[in-house]
Formats: C-alpha cells, sequence, structure tokens
C-alpha cells in the first residue's frame, strides 16, 4: 500500500463523516422547521387570525358603529320628520339640534341636506345649496339613489376648512316612507385612521376595510397592501389580482395570497353596519421570524458541533496514524527502529553528509554464535540478551547517530559528522564493553561477544554499497576469528 492511498481514505471517510453529520442536522432542523412552521401556520388561520378579526370587531362597534347609530338616530328623530314636515321654519332650531348632536356625541360634524329644498345645514348653520351637477356635490345624489340606507364616504368637509372627513350618509325617509333628506355624522378621518393604528399596532397585523366592489375603504396611515390607498381597487394591487380573481367580490373566510414572494394570510369578514369587509393580513414571513431564527441558530449549532466532532476525529486519526507509523517502523523486542525505520533516516542522513561533505561511518555489528546461545538457554533468553544489548549500545551513542536491528542478531549504526578514526575507536569501544556485559536471566549470568565490520562513506555511495561494504568487513571479523572489528579497507584493528 502506497503512502498515498490511506490519505485518500482519510479523505474520504472525514468527507463521509461531514456529509452524514451535515446531512442528519441539516434534515431534523429542516423536518422541525417545517412541522413547526405547518402547526404555525394552522394556529395563525383557525385561530389567531379569526380572533383578531372578532376582537377588532367588537372594537369597532364601539368605535365606528356608533357614529352610525347616531346618524341611523337622526334620521329617524321625530323632531328632523316634524320639523321638515312643518316647512324647514326657523333653520336655527335644526342648527341647534345638529350643535347638540356634535356636542353630545363627539362628532366632528353633524349635517342635514333637505332634499325639498336641497339646503345643506350643519351645527354652525345653513352652509349651502347642494347642485347636484358639480362634483363635490356628485355624493347626496349617490346616497339618494342607493338601496342601503346609508353609506360611508371619505370626503372634504367644506364646514372644516376642507379637512379629510368620515361622513356616515343616513337616507331620511317621512312617516310615508318618502325620501326627505339625507343626515349624518362625520368624524375626522386622521381620528379613524389613529384608530385603525392603534389596531394594527395591538394586533400586529395589517388592517384595512374593502367595499363590495373590493375597493379599498379605509386603512391605517401606511395605507392598504403595498402602500395601496383608499379608493384604490385590490385588483390593482399586484399581489392581491389572483386572490380578487377566484373571489370576483370580497367575502368572509379565510384566504392566503403571495405579496412581492412572502406568503399572506387574511381572515376577511363582512361587517354589516359599516357596510364594508374587515381584511386582518398577517404576512408568514414577521410570523414565522421566531421559528426562523431558530432553524438557524439550529443550522449554526449543527455546524458548530461538526467542526468539533471533525477536528476531534481528525486530530485522533493523526495521532492514530503517526501511532501505526511508529509501529510499522520500530522493533517490538528491542525498540529501536527497525529496517524500515532505518532507510528513511538512513537516507536522509547520506543526502546530508554528502550536501555537507562531512564524514559518515556505517558499522555493521553481528552477535558471535548465537544459535548456541538459543539453542543452550532458550529463545527466550536470547529475547533478553538482544534487548539488553540492544539497551546497552543505545545508552553508548550519542542522540544524533542512527541505530537499527538490521535484522535476527544483527544491529546497524550510522555515526553522523564523525571520521573514520573516531568511529573505529567508538566500534572498539562497544565491543570491549560488550565482551564485559553479562545479561542475567533465570539465574544464569549470559554474555556475549560480537564481530563488527566498519565503512567510511564514499562521495559515490548508496545506501546499499555502503552497507554492502561494512558487510564484507564484518564477514571478514567472522572469518578472522569473531569478537574484532574489521574495517573495510581490510585492516582490522
Ligand atoms: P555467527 O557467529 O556466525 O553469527 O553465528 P550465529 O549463530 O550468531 O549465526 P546464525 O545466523 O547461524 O544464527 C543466528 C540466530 O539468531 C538464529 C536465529 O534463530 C537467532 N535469532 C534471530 N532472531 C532472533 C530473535 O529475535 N530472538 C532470538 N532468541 N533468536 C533470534
Ligand atoms: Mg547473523
Ligand atoms: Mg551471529
Amino acid at each position: 500500500m502506497t503512502l498515498r492511498q490511506p490519505r485518500a481514505t482519510q479523505v474520504s471517510l472525514l468527507l463521509l463523516l461531514v456529509m452524514l453529520l451535515i446531512g442528519g442536522f441539516v434534515s431534523t432542523s429542516l423536518v422541525s422547521y417545517y412541522t413547526s412552521r405547518a402547526s404555525l401556520r394552522s394556529s395563525i388561520i383557525d385561530t389567531a387570525l379569526p380572533l383578531t378579526s372578532d376582537n377588532i370587531y367588537s372594537e369597532i362597534q364601539k368605535d365606528l358603529v356608533r357614529p352610525v347609530l347616531i346618524s341611523s338616530m337622526m334620521a329617524r328623530d321625530t323632531f328632523v320628520l316634524d320639523w321638515l314636515a312643518a316647512g324647514e321654519q326657523q333653520p336655527a332650531q335644526m342648527t341647534r339640534y345638529l350643535q347638540e348632536i356634535m356636542s353630545n356625541y363627539g362628532a366632528v360634524t353633524a349635517f342635514f341636506v333637505s332634499e325639498k329644498s336641497r339646503t345643506y345645514y350643519q351645527a354652525k348653520g345653513v352652509l349651502k345649496q347642494i347642485d347636484e351637477n358639480l362634483p363635490r356635490d356628485a355624493w347626496y345624489a349617490q346616497t339618494r339613489n342607493m338601496t342601503e340606507p346609508y353609506k360611508i364616504n371619505v370626503d372634504v368637509d367644506m364646514a372644516n376648512a376642507d379637512r379629510m372627513t368620515f361622513f356616515i350618509n343616513y337616507k331620511v325617509y317621512d312617516y310615508e316612507r318618502n325620501f326627505v333628506g339625507v343626515t349624518g355624522v362625520g368624524l375626522a378621518v386622521d381620528a379613524v385612521v389613529k384608530l385603525i393604528d392603534d389596531y394594527q399596532q395591538r394586533y400586529q397585523r395589517s388592517i384595512y376595510f374593502v367595499d363590495g366592489n373590493g375597493r379599498l375603504t379605509l386603512t391605517g396611515a401606511n395605507g392598504g397592501p403595498l402602500g395601496s390607498t383608499v379608493g384604490q381597487s385590490l385588483r390593482d394591487v399586484p399581489g392581491m389580482h389572483d386572490l380578487l380573481a377566484q373571489l370576483p367580490k370580497p367575502q368572509g373566510g379565510n384566504f392566503e395570497y403571495q405579496l412581492q414572494g412572502s406568503g399572506h394570510y387574511i381572515n376577511v369578514r363582512f361587517i354589516p353596519e359599516l357596510n364594508a369587509y374587515l381584511f386582518v393580513d398577517e404576512n408568514e414571513s414577521d410570523a414565522l421570524s421566531s421559528i426562523r431564527t431558530t432553524l438557524y441558530l439550529n443550522l449554526l449549532i449543527s455546524l458548530l458541533i461538526s467542526a468539533i466532532v471533525l477536528t476531534l476525529v481528525s486530530i485522533a486519526m493523526r495521532r492514530y496514524q503517526q501511532r501505526i507509523a511508529a509501529l510499522a517502523t520500530t522493533d517490538v523486542l528491542t525498540e529501536l527502529p527497525n529496517r524500515r525505520g532505518f532507510n528513511l533516516l538512513a537516507s536522509q542522513a547520506l543526502q546530508e553528509a554528502k550536501r555537507a561533505n562531512s564524514p559518515l561511518n556505517a558499522l555493521l555489528i553481528d552477535i558471535d554464535h548465537f544459535k548456541n546461545l538459543n539453542d543452550t538457554y532458550g529463545h527466550l533468553a536470547g529475547d533478553e540478551v538482544l534487548r539488553s544489548f540492544a539497551g546497552h549500545l543505545r545508552a553508548s551513542m550519542r542522540q544524533s547517530d542512527i541505530i537499527c536491528r538490521w535484522g535476527g542478531e544483527e544491529f546497524i549504526i550510522l555515526f553522523k559528522d564523525t571520521d573514520n578514526a573516531t568511529a573505529q575507536l567508538l566500534a572498539e569501544k562497544i565491543r570491549t564493553q560488550t565482551e564485559l556485559n553479562r545479561y542475567p536471566f533465570a539465574g544464569v549470568n549470559l554474555h556475549a561477544t560480537i564481530s563488527l565490520g566498519l565503512t567510511e562513506l564514499r562521495p559515490e555511495d548508496s545506501l546499499d554499497s555502503l552497507i554492502g561494504r561494512a558487510d564484507r568487513a564484518l564477514y571478514r571479523a567472522k572469518e578472522s576469528g569473531r569478537n574484532r572489528l574489521c574495517v573495510d579497507a581490510g585492516q582490522p584493528l
């Protein structure tokens, strides 16, 4: 197996782990996100929006329906009918009546228009004569012609410096059911807008009113969907077009539509008193923002955990690999580098020596008659001698020297930055020391001698040629009687 293969396996293992972790985390986060989204959606549609609509309806009844009731009461007031029947004598009486209505009910204006005389009475006096041909008086003809008893109109109030006013125009019939005029009160539009803004703020939803033809009749200060304004048809609002295509006329119920890429839920309810539809509109993305934040947080935590797990796994893998590499290059019995470890270290040492032009000597050592020792005292005794001999060898060497168990009972040492004469002295010291050493085993003091072959690195040398010469020198040492050092020049010391 080459060195690349384990790395590639490691990388693909890590990639698989990344995919599993992230895939697992992302899918659980998404499943929980979509589940919460679905439950939130049904709670918005089934509970929250209808409930808001109910609440607003009861608030509207309190705030907006009251003026409608006042106008209805005015249209049926016997004083108004009697005063009309008497021929509109003393306009001051009507003016006082309207003043009373205004001050008692807090309206910004109160008015009466007589069908017969076309006189426009209001609290401050007679305002003018209605001329149906004028655009600003067109409302009067519209009111007369409509079938409903009243209409809510947003218009300027001439009696109040042309201030935008929310008029309730109520048809007046005499005791014989003949149409005799229009009466009602007005509220300042900004007050109504403020009211809607107040609802919107309290319920955190968009609130607007739409008439039976899909036209906006009342909105908060920021208008209806996409900033549409009162009088505009919802058909002209891009996102609502499809919705209104489904419902040619507004109708009560729960609906969904898309506005600029974000989903909206709406609850529509008819408010008979206002003759308008109340739209309670909730932007899905606002409602989902908290669960979306949870999703992002989940994903972030997942990424963090994945990153931590990956870091830990890769650290563990690297350590494990280093351990395996160390095991593969170390001899178990003597704990010295084995031949594979030696080859790695030696080729590097050779290159360095050649580059720096520094001397390097190779010493091959073989224990004499080791077979006899094994045969006499057993294999375990042989092992013990090998282990102790290796220990002594390592203890007598410098840190920079490379020692290796070459195989069986053979060892090799590379003396770095050491000339041949010094190496011969060192080798001889090892030999004499070994001769003196004793290796206690099972009550016996074992001993051994060694034969040594020494050679110096030459410029043209490869590792094989260097060891080859050391081996020949060792062979000569064996041949010439063992327990001695031979240098590759052939002269024993
Ligand atoms: P010579 O002086 O010619 O080197 O003789 P020798 O007996 O030492 O040489 P030979 O190569 O005949 O024998 C080496 C022996 O070393 C044979 C083998 O069983 C033994 N040996 C090799 N590795 C180990 C080991 O790890 N433990 C033990 N106990 N013996 C080993
Ligand atoms: Mg041998
Ligand atoms: Mg031997």
